[in-house]
């Protein structure tokens, strides 16, 4: 058991996208406040990450995140970015036929008309979505599309809808029944997407901003507790699974809030409900 001699004045809590955006606000304080990053894996990045060594080829596969979305340059990641060649932009998330091949369940290649004909179906019902009286009471989007839904003859372009459709469920993360139709897509403000794949992997990028920015992580530190030591002028003790001791003015926990949900960190006192 061994506690650190040094009083941080701020300790962030999980080195992913949210935990390194912390660590790069922090850094553009003078002076910069004293800072250390604690990550329980063995990497940095958290739900990004590259692969980069599975496959025998030098195509990366991010295994999570793999776009940035809205890229702009009010982007704050635009300032990370140098520009290549090999960007990929796609201005169409949902349904690119010129870049990727798009097969039926039994191995049959959809034909550009019926992709173009199902995407019309779609962009008809987000219209459709988009006129919703917001003085009405709100209903579920995929209530907002029944009746045009359910009026579609053809299996096959069903289907089609169907694929275009759980593009914004899996973006949303919930079923269509499920989503607001008067929020439908008010989080994006209408901005017109514009999303960017690198060529190096969404997860390499990440890792480069942490080392370029020369942030201060330490790798392989599960942390288990998180003590108020009110008696010592109110600083905190964050202990971890190696029971290291850690002391800190302020701590900023940017842990996926699954974990927290889990218990995965004790907190003395004990949280609120
Ligand atoms: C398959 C998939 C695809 C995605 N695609 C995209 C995409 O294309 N574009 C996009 O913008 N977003 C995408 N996302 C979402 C994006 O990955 C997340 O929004 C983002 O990673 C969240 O960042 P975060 O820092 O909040 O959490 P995380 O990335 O989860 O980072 C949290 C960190 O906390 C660490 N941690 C947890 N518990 C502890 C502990 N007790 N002690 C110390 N450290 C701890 C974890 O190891 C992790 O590194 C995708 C996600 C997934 C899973």
């Amino acid at each position: 058991m061994a506690t650190s001699e040094k009083l941080y004045d701020i300790i962030i809590i999980g080195c992913g996208p949210a935990g390194i955006a912390a660590a790069l606000e922090l850094q553009k304080y003078q002076p910069t406040p004293s800072f250390l990053i604690l990550e329980a894996r063995n990497r940095v990045g958290g739900r990004t990450y590259t692969d980069t060594h599975t496959f025998a080829t030098d195509e990366p596969i991010d295994l999570g995140a793999r776009w940035i979305h809205h890229y702009r340059p009010e982007n704050p990641l635009s300032i990370h970015h140098t520009p290549s060649d090999k960007d990929r932009f796609n201005y169409q998330f949902f349904n690119d036929a010129t870049t990727t091949a798009h097969f039926d369940y039994d191995g049959t290649s959809w034909s550009e008309a019926s992709m173009n004909e199902a995407e019309k179906i779609v962009e008809e019902f987000y219209a459709h979505i988009k006129q919703y009286d917001s003085t009405k009471e709100d209903i579920s989007m995929f209530d907002a599309i029944r009746d045009k839904y359910e009026k579609i003859q053809d299996e096959k372009v069903r289907r089609l809808v169907d694929m275009n459709l759980a593009f914004v469920e899996h973006y949303e993360a919930s079923n269509l029944s499920e989503l607001s139709t008067k929020s439908f897509e008010k989080s994006d403000n209408d901005i017109q997407p514009c999303d960017l794949t690198l060529p190096i992997g969404l997860g390499s990028f990440i890792e480069r901003i942490v080392e370029r920015n020369h942030l201060p992580v330490q790798l392989n530190t599960i942390v288990t507790h998180i003590n108020i030591l009110i008696d010592k002028n109110s600083s905190i003790c964050i202990s971890t699974q190696d029971q290291q001791h850690y002391m800190c003015k302020y701590v900023l926990i940017t842990i996926p809030l699954g974990c927290l949900k889990k218990h995965g960190i004790h907190f003395t006192p004990a949280l609120p409900d």
